[in-house]
């Protein structure tokens, strides 16, 4: 089995650690889920994948590629999700995927315009008018158009309503399966990585807890006891455990 991304021994200081020492590999094909509290280095650690944010120390290899976040070839190869988008505000979509589209060498528009009818986007309205949750879907549209074979996705469910978040759970499984793409998504919520993550990273205060898959997770950490989800009361003592 290869890694479409490996990081090694990943450090970054603001004027605290965002990140020490930080290890881990996301698995060709597989789904990876990022959890851990709130600054636990989450939106860190995707940047930097993404070349937003660099390491002051440590490499970061993407299909094999050392430290080439900001190459175009890598860029290509890759679809990113968030709601803190380069999406021009004043532009409408339609607008806005006049200007995205042709930096992609793989653009499918018959992909596109599928997506635009299964999320209900409207083409006319600018991206100002959209709400968190329209923003997150158009920024899915267009990762999901661009022949990527791994997504970064930082939060997709946050801000979501529960039909539509099912749906793309449910997308997202159904993607992977057909395409063997890669998915890496953060999330706080259990039960996202209860219902599609193959392998969880667990990170806290910048560093790595645990990187397992969900059935090796050892009891305590367990996502399920009993068949049932556990409640957000116990994710926090879940958190709490690991301190
Ligand atoms: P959340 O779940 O709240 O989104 P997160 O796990 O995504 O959190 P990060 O946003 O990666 O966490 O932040 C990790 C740490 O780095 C936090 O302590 C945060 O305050 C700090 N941090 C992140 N970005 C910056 C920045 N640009 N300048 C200074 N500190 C930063």
């Amino acid at each position: 089995m290869s890694d479409s991304i490996q990081l090694n021994h990943l450090h970054k200081n603001y004027d605290r650690f965002a990140l020490r020492d930080l290890t881990f590999s996301i698995k060709e094909g597989y789904i990876t889920g990022l959890i851990g509290p709130n600054g636990a280095g989450k939106t860190t650690i995707i940047k930097m994948i993404m070349g937003m944010v660099h390491p002051d120390q440590g490499s970061i290899s993407i299909f094999g590629q050392e430290n080439s976040s900001d190459e175009a070839s890598v860029k290509d190869r890759i679809g990113y999700v968030s709601d803190e988008n380069f999406f021009y505000e004043q532009l409408t979509l339609k607008q806005m995927k006049k200007v995205i589209a042709p930096f992609y060498s793989r653009w499918d528009e018959e992909a596109y315009r599928k997506y635009l009818e299964l999320f209900k986007l409207p083409e006319l309205k600018k991206i100002k008018e959209l709400s968190k949750g329209m923003k997150m879907k158009f920024s899915l549209a267009v990762a999901l158009s661009h022949g990527s074979e791994l997504l970064i996705m930082d939060e997709p469910t946050a801000g979501l309503d529960p039909v539509f978040r099912r749906e793309l759970l449910e997308l997202l499984s159904e993607h992977i399966q057909d395409e063997k793409k890669s998915i890496l998504f953060s999330t706080h919520n259990t039960a996202d990585l209860d219902r599609i993550a193959d392998y969880i990273v667990f990170i806290n205060d910048g560093r790595l807890v645990f990187n397992e898959t969900k059935e090796a997770l050892p009891e305590k950490y367990m996502l399920v006891k009993g068949g049932k989800e556990l409640l957000d009361r116990d994710v926090r003592k879940w958190f709490t455990g690991i301190r």
